[in-house]
């Protein structure tokens, strides 16, 4: 069957709408508003054929008219969606306030996945918005959730970027832009809070009974409670993924529930950043003046929201609110544990070791330690440890890291795997690359400033394969020269 799907599938839009059989609670039929001369910035080739698009008829006319929202495509029913969430620990309601959803597109394989245009204008939800998005935002969300995807992390893609050829107005008058991104789904915890305060128990369990028809319709098979198996899904999903981030020094900053989706990949690419230099207390976006989505501070928030989605489950878990408050707390208190298994994991093969033993951890925390007192680059040394090249490192020289890498080397010793196994784990582990702050910055001025986008494509192609080994990455690899405080902003 699945050979037959292939073979019959014709190349286009082949979009379904099962979010619109939601009850009316959950979206508004939204059209996107048209624009005044739209032209294609950039578009992900590769993404278009795995969707089973024709990556031709995607950069004609009427290809660009659809990523503008000039154009509906075929089979769209456009929605925009209810949603609620936590931003900064306070209760709002939301919604997508310059988002569309044009549809599914079920692929060749046939798995479906959302096409949203964000940046499409006015919705139900944009309170005193304008629904617009500017080019420089867009880009970097295309930039670093196409490096996250190179990153074997989970996210989000990004589809095209187009310009509207209208100006918006921020903290100056920019280019308008829409990006067409693709997710596995836009449901989020703050769709399940909204359902929870605004919505009725059958609009609750229709949520709920959809999320598992569409992320875990292993669930359906289950003896026990579904909603129960489902909250223990969603906590594994964001033990692993916070591991990841945390592995790769990303920062998401905007961890507010609204931006956790039910699938488990990353989304909303605002004031996110790679960490430079090893430091738990790394904060890049303007907007945390307090630090709560500190590096360091993301895997207990990832709990937090965790804990405010397993609130909105209670009604499904038990008909009597202290069993299903007994019930939900009992899966929340697993997620530590979870967690730092994931992240030892990691860590582990970070370090190039396959098997588990006790001391691992404070071979990990000191070299952490080390990392951190000495503001070591985060990527860079592991980078050196993958490439056995410390000479690179200023951390060599220091007696404390001297006396770390023979433990480490002796701990590599004692496992079963040969020393080459062990880098070749570090290599799929250790990128070389990662969207530098400062890259991101250059590649984004020269686009937004001088239409030239000459040097964004450069540092995509290098992102698209972080862990090439094979070549050296020159200018890609250096941290930034200067030491002045990086600062992002929300789109
Ligand atoms: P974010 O911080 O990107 O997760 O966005 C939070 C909420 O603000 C979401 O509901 C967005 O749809 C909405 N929003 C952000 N920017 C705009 C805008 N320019 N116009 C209307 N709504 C917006
Ligand atoms: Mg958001
Ligand atoms: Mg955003």
């Amino acid at each position: 069957e699945y050979a037959q799907h292939q073979s019959s599938f014709k190349k286009g839009w082949n979009l379904e709408n099962s979010y619109t059989t939601l009850p009316d609670m959950f979206h508004s039929a939204q059209k996107p508003v048209p624009v005044r001369a739209p032209k294609l910035i950039k578009l992900n080739e590769s993404l278009g054929e795995a969707l089973g698009l024709d990556v031709n008829e995607l950069t004609n006319d009427k290809g660009v008219q659809i990523f503008a929202g000039n154009d509906i495509p075929e089979g769209s029913e456009p929605i925009s969606q209810a949603y609620a969430g936590h931003q900064f620990g306070n209760f709002t309601m939301l919604g997508d306030g310059r988002a569309v959803l044009l549809g599914e597109q079920i692929t060749p394989n046939g798995e479906r996945v959302d096409i949203q245009l964000k940046g499409s204008g006015r919705t139900p939800y944009s309170r005193g918005g304008d629904g617009r998005a500017t080019l420089g935002p867009m880009l970097r969300e295309y930039i670093i959730s196409e490096a996250m995807h190179g990153l074997g992390i989970p996210t989000t893609r990004s589809l095209a970027v187009v310009t509207t050829g209208e100006t918006v107005m921020r903290e100056r008058v920019l280019p308008g832009a829409i990006l067409t991104r693709v997710a596995s789904s836009h449901i989020r915890f703050g769709t399940f809070e909204y359902a929870r305060r605004f919505c009725s128990e059958e609009d609750l369990k229709a949520l709920a009974d959809y999320t598992i028809e569409r992320h875990y319709p292993q669930i359906k098979s289950s003896t026990e409670n579904h909603y129960l198996v489902l909250l223990q899904e969603v906590i594994q999903k964001y033990a692993s993924l916070l591991s990841k981030w945390q592995a790769v020094g990303f920062i998401h900053g905007v961890m507010n529930t609204d931006n956790m989706t039910l699938s488990g990949e990353t989304i909303d690419y605002g004031p996110c950043a790679f960490m430079d230099s090893y430091d738990p207390e790394t904060v890049f976006s303007s907007i945390d003046r307090e630090g709560r989505y500190a590096y360091g501070n993301q895997p207990y928030i990832g709990s937090w929201n965790l804990s405010r989605f397993a609130e909105t489950l209670l009604p499904l878990l038990h008909e009597d609110e202290e069993t299903a408050v007994n019930m939900a707390q009992k899966e929340i208190a697993t997620y530590k544990e979870h967690y730092f298994s994931e992240w030892f994991g990691q860590m582990r093969a970070k370090l190039g070791i396959f098997d588990k033993k006790e001391e691992d951890e404070a071979l990990i925390s000191d070299l952490l330690q080390i990392m951190k007192g000495a503001s070591a680059d985060y990527t860079n040394t592991f980078r050196a440890l993958t490439q056995n090249n410390l000479d690179v490192l200023d951390l060599f020289e220091k007696p404390e890291f001297k006396s770390w890498h023979e433990r480490w080397e002796q701990r590599r010793r004692e496992q079963e795997e040969s020393e080459e196994d062990s880098y070749e784990l570090m290599r799929k582990t250790n990128p070389q690359v990662i969207p530098r702050n400062h890259l991101v910055e250059e590649a984004l001025d020269a686009a937004v400033e001088k239409e030239d986008f000459s040097v964004l494509e450069s540092l995509l192609d290098v992102l698209t394969n972080p862990f090439d080994f094979s070549k050296e990455q020159g200018k890609y690899c250096s941290p930034a020269a200067s030491n002045a405080p990086y600062r992002t902003y929300c789109g």
